[in-house]
Formats: C-alpha cells, structure tokens, sequence
C-alpha cells in the first residue's frame, strides 16, 4: 500500500484501480498552509477543526474544505469543537447551522457512525467518530469509551477517531502512550485496514502494526505549539 507525506509535487501520481485518500487533523482554524493540500478521491479531517469553537473558526474551515477538489470530503469533530457536541447538547442553534453551512458546501460530516464509498471509489467501510477520552476537559470527551466503541461495525476498513489508539502514534512530548486503550482493543479485534487520527499533535506521522494488517496514521496537521506545518497524510487502496 502506498503511503506518504512527501509534499504534493514529489508523491507517486495514484493509479487508476486504487482510490487515494488524503488525512488532515487538528487544523484548529488555521486554513492557510506552507504546503499544498495533495489531490486524491476522499478527503479525511479527523477532527479539531477549531482551536475556541467560534463560528467564524467553522466557516472560515468549512470555506476552506469547500474549495479542495477531493470528490468526497469527510469531516468529524474534535475536543476543541463544543458546537459540533450532541452529548453536551448546549449549542442545538449553532450545530444546525454549521452542519447546514458544511452540507451546503458539499462535506459530509460524521458523527460515530458509519460511511460506505461508492464503488467507483472501492466500496470502502468508514466509520467516523469524534470522541476521545478525558483530558482535562472538552467535548466528545467520555471517561468510559468502551461501550461507545463497541458499536463500531467488525467490518470497517477505515477508521476514523479524533483519539489514537493507545500504543500507535500517540506519545507525547513527555514521552507517555496516550492513545485510547479502549479503542486500541477494539482495533486489534477489527484489524481495519487504516486507522486515521489525530490530537496528539507531536505524535504525527504513520507506522504499521506488527503484522502489517494495519496503517495507523497520526495527521494531525498542527504542531504542538498549534502551527500548522504537519504535511497532510496521503495513502492509497
Ligand atoms: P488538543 O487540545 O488540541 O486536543 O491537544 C493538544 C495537545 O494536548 C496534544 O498534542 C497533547 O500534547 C495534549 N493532550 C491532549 N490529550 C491528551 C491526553 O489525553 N493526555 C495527555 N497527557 N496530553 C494530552
Ligand atoms: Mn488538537
Ligand atoms: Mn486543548
Ligand atoms: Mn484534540
């Protein structure tokens, strides 16, 4: 399987019979960028759009994604995103326009649930959540995730969470695993083909499992001091 972060211009052209996919994260309402965002089929944001959860930090992103050429853009939320949170339910008003304002501009925003591409794309199984467990505080942060995890269909190809899983790509500067342990065994069970992430900003980049059955990656395009200068993540099935 090709995977990359090269910059846009130096990656391989995809072939015909794969489907590319390309992985930001944690933009936190930054849209302008030191590189260029590559070309491919799905764009994948794995959460984080905001760094205050303002309304001009939605649109200012949505207006962003609305201009990529990716035929499908997905999106989900993170724990900076409050207006996004169904499980706070404090902002009904703000969420229905910023999912009215990201439908108008033709993104698909997921929340725990389930996306399958078409089969011109591969008939790939999604699932996209935004939860992460606690720290400190946020949205889409639960003490407990197990029982959110368990309804992650066995059969996913591409996962998608805000969280990495504990034990991939999520060491911290202070050199501790803080990846989900929760999801982490749900993983090992499902065995996706891709695992895409981010939050932990540091811990950016992609390794396999052992076994090579799969490709977690960590695209969290800010840096841990919040600049966004991480190259998006681009891999193809
Ligand atoms: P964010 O606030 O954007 O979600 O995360 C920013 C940074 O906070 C991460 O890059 C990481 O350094 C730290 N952080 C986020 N979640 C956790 C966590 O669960 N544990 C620890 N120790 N640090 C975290
Ligand atoms: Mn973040
Ligand atoms: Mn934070
Ligand atoms: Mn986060």
């Amino acid at each position: 399987m090709y995977v990359t972060n090269v910059p846009a211009d130096e990656m391989l052209p995809k072939s015909k019979d794969t489907t590319r996919f390309v992985c930001m994260s944690d933009t936190h309402g930054k849209t302008e960028f030191s590189f260029k965002v590559p070309e491919g089929d799905v764009f994948i944001h794995a959460g984080d759009l905001t760094r205050s959860s303002r309304m001009e930090e939605y649109e200012r992103t949505i207006q962003w994604m609305a201009s990529l050429p990716h035929p499908i853009k997905i999106f989900t939320g993170g724990n900076h995103d409050h207006f996004l949170d169904a499980v706070e339910g404090f902002y009904p008003q703000q969420k229905e326009s910023i999912l009215a304002k990201a439908k108008m501009a033709g993104l698909i925003y997921l929340e725990h649930e389930a996306y399958q591409l078409p089969e011109s794309m591969g008939s790939f199984k999604m699932f996209v959540s935004p939860y992460a467990p606690t720290h400190l505080w946020g949205a889409f942060m639960l003490d407990s995730l197990k029982a959110v995890w368990e309804s992650i269909p066995l059969d996913t190809d591409i996962l998608v969470t805000h969280t990495p899983p504990l034990g991939y790509q999520d060491i911290t500067s202070r050199g501790r695993n803080v990846g989900c342990p929760d999801l982490r065994n749900k993983i090992d069970t499902i065995k996706p083909l891709v695992s895409v992430f981010g939050h932990i900003h540091e811990a950016y980049g992609y390794s396999h499992s052992p076994e090579k059955e799969s490709l977690f990656i960590n695209a969290c395009t800010s840096s841990v001091r919040y600049r966004p200068i991480q190259l998006p993540i681009v891999f193809d099935l």
